[in-house]
């Protein structure tokens, strides 16, 4: 990872190196990966218009109110990567 990134984008506050390269600001909970990867985002919408949102069961943001995906696997494309999300 290139060293470009020295302080938090969301505080100011420096960032301090963690386990696999994670950046982790001082101050607030903002953690920068070093290796983002695709993800999916789903929006399912009923007939009466409402959407479906997921309460979040791990951090970063847990117990906050979020859309369904996650990250695709190496060998799924989006599609199929939306599809197991949705299942589980
Ligand atoms: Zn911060």
């Amino acid at each position: 990872m290139p060293k470009v990134f020295k302080y938090c984008p969301i505080c100011g506050n420096k960032l301090q190196k963690k386990d696999l390269g994670v950046l982790q600001c001082v101050s607030c909970s903002f953690r920068l990966y070093p290796n983002p990867k695709p993800t999916t985002a789903i929006m399912i919408r009923n007939e009466k218009g409402e959407i479906l949102l997921v309460e979040r069961a791990v951090e970063p943001k847990k117990g906050l109110l979020d859309l369904l995906g996650g990250f695709i696997e190496y060998d799924e494309t989006a599609e199929e990567s939306a599809c197991r999300e949705i299942s589980e």
